[in-house]
């Protein structure tokens, strides 16, 4: 089926179309520049930025495609999880666009549609999911560690943070540093410079109260929590400020990174390992992250996972991501959504589609 997906859950208005498992546009636009002078993505702004974008983003997305809206066979969108008023500007668009086209509608689950990608032809697996599939999501709004069964109805989320996401810890940071935003490429950047081993940042949640055991878990074994880590960095700035010495910009940011991507991998790799995953999907924009992507690959190695990393333009948020989850759903007789469906902010993974 010809389908077109829409993203507007966070500050990326996307349009993708998509034949069936073939990638024919992706069109992105960001609002991300508007929200730099305030250091994190203002829904309000983004909302906004959403209204004006979406039309321009869909005429562009039909030209790449070289197909009209009425050859097109359904239309998608994220429902959620993502800001609310953001997620409304592509529903209410998707919507609209229905009742004008008599298309039928599928209201789409973010997480899910960033493993979507994985459908692509010209993805990591070329147009079949493997099985034992599990997928690392990792960006300014997520840090989630999901299993794929199937990915038109059957997923679960294994671990996720239970406060900041690992992007949002890398901006605030950055931040406290005074690095400006986004801090995801800044401190990846300076922490080349730095010595990862120059200070021992907490690794959130590793304690055995909370890991337990493979037979006994504990109630955060697969979770993350950055907060904390966050705080520590804070801390260990004003000492240096207090001593009256010159703060180790690089030492830091190398070493908050290092907590930051070895809590990531080792827990994501741990709940592979523990739950029979073979195959590892890394998504979202942190997944540009040069140590995380080093570390994951290495630790992925030794325990005998495959690992699998989409192009940049499609591990960040898409709409050719929306766009070929819900081809799949269509492949497999799934109904659409009502026109009466409407954005879920903490939509959980385990629904894929909105009804
Ligand atoms: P989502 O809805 O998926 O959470 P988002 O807009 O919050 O979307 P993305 O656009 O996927 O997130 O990614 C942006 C985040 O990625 C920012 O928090 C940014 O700091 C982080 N980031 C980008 N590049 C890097 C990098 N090289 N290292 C670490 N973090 C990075
Ligand atoms: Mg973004
Ligand atoms: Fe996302």
């Amino acid at each position: 089926p010809l389908v077109l997906g829409i993203e507007s859950s966070c500050d990326e208005t996307g349009v993708g179309i998509v034949r069936g498992t073939t990638l024919l546009a992706n069109t992105v636009s960001s609002s991300m520049d508007e929200h730099v002078r305030f250091g994190g993505v203002i829904p309000e702004i983004a909302s906004r930025a959403h209204l004006d974008a979406l039309v321009p983003t869909l005429r562009e997305a039909l030209h790449t495609a070289g197909v009209t809206l009425e050859e097109v066979d359904a239309l998608a969108v994220t429902t959620g999880p993502g800001l609310a008023g953001a997620l409304m500007v592509g529903v209410c668009g998707a919507k609209a666009l229905a009742v004008a086209t008599g298309k039928p509608l599928y209201a789409v689950n973010h997480l899910v549609a960033h493993v979507g990608v994985g459908l692509l032809d010209d993805g990591v697996y070329e147009g079949e999911l493997p099985p034992r599939l599990g997928a690392l999501l990792v960006s300014g709004g997520h840090t989630e560690v999901l299993r794929v069964r199937n990915i038109a109805g059957d997923v679960e989320l294994l671990g996720s943070t239970i406060d900041d996401a690992a992007g949002e810890a890398y901006d605030k940071v950055a931040r406290l540093l005074g690095l400006g935003y986004p801090g995801g490429p800044v401190i990846d950047r300076l922490a080349r410079e730095g010595n990862r081993k120059a200070i021992r940042f907490p690794r959130g949640l590793t304690q055995p109260k909370y890991m337990g055991t493979a037979e006994e878990p504990g109630p955060h074994r697969y979770d993350w929590s950055f907060s904390g880590l966050k705080t520590a960095v804070a801390r260990c700035v004003e000492q240096f400020e207090a001593a009256g010495e010159p703060v180790p910009v690089a030492d830091i940011a190398a070493s908050f990174q290092e907590a930051v991507v070895d809590v990531i991998t080792s827990k994501a790799i741990l709940a592979c390992r523990e739950q029979g995953i073979q195959n590892l999907l890394l998504g979202g924009g942190v997944a540009a992250n040069s140590r995380l992507r080093e570390l994951t690959r290495q630790r992925c190695e030794e325990a005998g996972i495959s690992l699998a990393v989409p192009r940049f333009s499609l591990c960040t948020d898409n709409g050719a991501m929306v766009a070929a989850l819900a081809a799949r759903v269509i492949m497999d007789g799934g109904e659409p959504s009502g026109l009466e469906v409407a954005p879920e902010s903490s939509l959980p993974v385990t629904t894929v589609v909105a009804r």
